[in-house]
């Protein structure tokens, strides 16, 4: 692990759940080399596993979620540039999507739900000559940096048919970010709004042409990495449990059960990650995915018992108070808990 994750970025995390970052987070990640993990050599990457990703994102999400977040963001974002059938945009948008130069973000969540039959797609492409005129809103995109942008969303044709995956970015007409959101925590990661109004969208602009079929080949990764932050926030909290503990048995004993337990989800997660079985089997990765969320609620509560009242006193139990709201946002992102279990019921 890096020097930065390891001694400097604990010292920032409370600063990047509460406003914007005083540095460029985005190029530091990529200076980190976590950008590139799990990247083909040939691309530009570090050639590792699918698994390297989870691991890198739970590292980073051990000292802040709002920086795991981003590395989220853009690691997925990349993942979809990689494994898109289109090689010019590739060649046109990784180079600096790996350098931290140019942000990406995912706005899949209304695509998701939609395919979970929860909500109808929000966005709107009717056809123009041989492009599509876009128009809706993406209400929540995280990694919107300022500086330039590219997210991807799914749109629906208004004749119909499959719903291509197109790559949107900042510096296209018709294309406007909000303010960020007004969140309670998480306020490092650039999360905003995209209104879109007649975007002009051309073939140069797809990244896939059919989301429904793609989403079982990109799914694992991005959930996976998705899970990393659950992995990371747990063990921070675990950690900072055992540190606070003392001689209560009756605690020592639940806290190390909690850690046996989360680490063979996590190592479940992990060898389905680079045998490839969570493509076919997308059930199994939504069940680790409920189980990691558990995971984050047990270790925050324990950490929560082993400081007691203290953990209530501002600035008496480091870092519990920002853990516990970036806990809160564990459940809610998409897929949230209870659009798995609701999926999970349907099987
Ligand atoms: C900090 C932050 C960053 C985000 N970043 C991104 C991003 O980068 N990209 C992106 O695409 N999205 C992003 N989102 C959006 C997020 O992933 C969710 O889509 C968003 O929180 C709203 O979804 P929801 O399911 O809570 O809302 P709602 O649809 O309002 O649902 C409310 C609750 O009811 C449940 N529910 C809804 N319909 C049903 C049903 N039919 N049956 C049973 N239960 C149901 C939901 O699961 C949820 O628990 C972000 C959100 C936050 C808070």
């Amino acid at each position: 692990m890096t020097t930065w994750l390891d001694e400097e970025l604990g010292e920032v995390a409370d600063a990047l759940d509460s406003g914007p970052p005083a540095f460029d987070l985005l190029g530091r990640l990529a200076a980190e080399g976590l950008t590139r993990v799990g990247v083909p050599a040939a691309l530009g990457g570090d050639g590792g596993a699918p698994s390297d990703v989870a691991a890198a994102v739970a590292a980073v999400a051990r000292h802040s979620v709002a920086a795991a977040f981003v590395l989220w963001s853009q690691r997925s974002y990349a993942e979809l540039v990689v494994q898109s059938d289109n090689p010019a945009l590739r060649a046109r948008e990784l180079p600096a999507l790996l350098e931290g130069r140019w942000a990406g973000g995912v706005g899949l969540s209304n695509a998701m739900k939609f395919l979970g039959g929860i909500e109808p797609l929000e966005l709107a492409a009717r056809p123009d000559g041989d492009r599509w005129r876009v128009d809706g809103v993406l209400p929540w995109v995280t990694n919107l940096r300022g500086q330039g942008f590219s997210v991807a969303a799914a749109v629906q044709p208004v004749p119909g048919g499959p719903l291509p995956v197109v790559a949107l970015r900042l510096d296209q007409p018709g294309v406007r970010r909000s303010p960020d959101l007004p969140l309670i925590g998480l306020r490092g990661c650039d999360v905003a709004a995209v209104r879109l109004q007649g975007v002009l969208v051309g073939p140069e602009d797809r990244l896939h042409a059919d989301l429904n079929a793609w989403l079982p080949q990109v799914r694992p990764l991005f959930l996976g990495a998705q899970c990393g932050m659950s992995i990371g926030l747990a063990r921070a909290s675990l950690f900072a449990a055992q540190k606070r503990v003392g001689r209560r048995e009756a605690l020592r004993m639940r806290l190390a059960e909690a850690g046996m337990g989360l680490e063979v989800d996590v190592a479940e997660l992990l060898q389905g990650l680079d045998d490839g079985r969570f493509g076919a089997d997308p059930a199994a990765l939504f069940r680790l995915r409920l189980a990691l969320a558990l995971h984050v609620q047990e270790a925050l509560a324990l950490e929560l018992q082993a400081w007691g009242g203290q953990a209530y006193l501002e600035g008496q139990a480091p870092g519990f108070a920002r853990r516990w709201r970036e806990a809160a946002f564990i459940p809610i992102i998409t897929p949230s808990v209870a659009q798995l279990e609701m999926q999970l019921l349907k099987k």
